[in-house]
């Protein structure tokens, strides 16, 4: 690995969107009760997300993604167990928004992003999910109202911000 930068802009940024990241005291309770990091072996580690974060290490969070963000289930324990009330999971979604930013983030997300312009919802209900719930006696689930949902993307300008191209829209559009 090169030498590291330390970009303090960088650092401003991410605490101005989030002040608490400047309580964290690097006590590791985070990644102790993270989940991931557990499955992971420590591969992913939320304390070093934001020792990153502190340090201002943009290469590291934005590029390299080392560790990678992505892998963070949003399950909340790490902000539970946080003596400082560190919000890690805001923070983490501020980092992750600045990624999308670059265009270097998991397909998975497009993939979503598309069936959410499609469907009105990241998963969409399809035959055999609907029959699975039937058999298993779950309740029927409300479709979405794509109507009001497509308002709420076209005032986001959330189309512009992921690949669409390629995706389930067009598929649907050439059967
Ligand atoms: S638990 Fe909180 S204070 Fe401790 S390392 Fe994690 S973020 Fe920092
Ligand atoms: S929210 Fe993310 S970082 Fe925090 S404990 Fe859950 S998986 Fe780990």
């Amino acid at each position: 690995m090169g030498m590291l930068k330390v970009d303090f802009e960088f650092r401003k940024e991410i605490v101005k969107e989030d002040f608490s990241l400047n309580y964290c005291y690097q006590c590791g309770a985070c990644s102790s009760a993270c989940p991931v990091a557990l499955a992971t072996e420590g591969e992913y580690n939320p304390r070093k997300i934001i020792e990153e974060s502190l340090l201002g290490l943009k290469e590291l969070l934005i590029k390299d993604q080392k560790p990678n963000i992505w892998l963070c289930s949003t399950c909340q324990m790490c902000v539970e167990e946080c003596p400082q009330n560190v919000f890690l999971t805001e923070i983490f979604d501020n980092l992750k928004n600045k990624i999308v930013q670059t265009g270097n983030y998991p397909e998975a997300y497009n993939v979503q992003g598309n069936a959410i312009l499609e469907y009105g919802l990241a998963i969409p209900l399809t035959a055999p999910i609907i029959r699975r719930r039937q058999q298993l006696g779950l309740p029927s689930v409300e479709s979405a109202n794509i109507e009001e949902i497509g308002k709420l993307l076209e005032a986001t300008n959330f189309e512009k911000k992921i690949n669409t191209n390629g995706y389930l829209k067009t598929e649907k559009g050439e059967k």
